[in-house]
């Protein structure tokens, strides 16, 4: 797990970052990075790893002060022991805290796109192409 992943080497899961970066410091735009993880899907999330990993993006969003713009790349299909919508539930705690943030959400194309990403998302991008070879155009 990272807080640094667009400073490595570009995987599927963080292409997007890379790409992220890359436009904001071409306007001198500050960024503040948080964590990325991968896992492979094998059933439910355990219940306190989703509250944990949750928890240090919600962390780290309060932490960096005002924010003007908050991009997230997921795949958008977690379920946890308690949660069917984790991506859902992950962006409208950042909604709650970024509350005039411009929010932005890629989406794996197997994702379950749930009504409570849309409300607290400003803009949804999916990738479209299977086998996931557009995440860095879409992003
Ligand atoms: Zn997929």
């Amino acid at each position: 797990m990272d807080r640094d992943a667009s400073s490595k080497p570009s995987s599927l899961f963080t292409e997007a970052l890379h790409v992220w970066r890359r436009r904001a410091e071409e306007k001198d735009w500050d960024v503040v990075e948080s964590i990325a993880a991968f896992a492979q899907p094998a059933g439910m999330t355990v219940q306190t790893v989703w509250e944990e990993l949750r928890d240090m993006v919600v962390d780290d969003l309060k932490a960096a002060g005002p924010i003007d713009v908050v991009l997230i790349q997921c795949h958008g299909a977690m379920v946890s022991q308690a949660c069917l919508d984790c991506e859902g539930e992950l962006m409208s705690m950042l909604r709650d805290i970024a509350q005039q943030a411009v929010i932005g959400l890629e989406l794996d194309p197997h994702n379950h796109l749930t009504a409570r990403m849309l409300k607290a998302c400003a803009l949804i991008v999916s990738f479209k192409e299977y086998s996931h070879i557009d995440a860095t155009p879409r992003a």
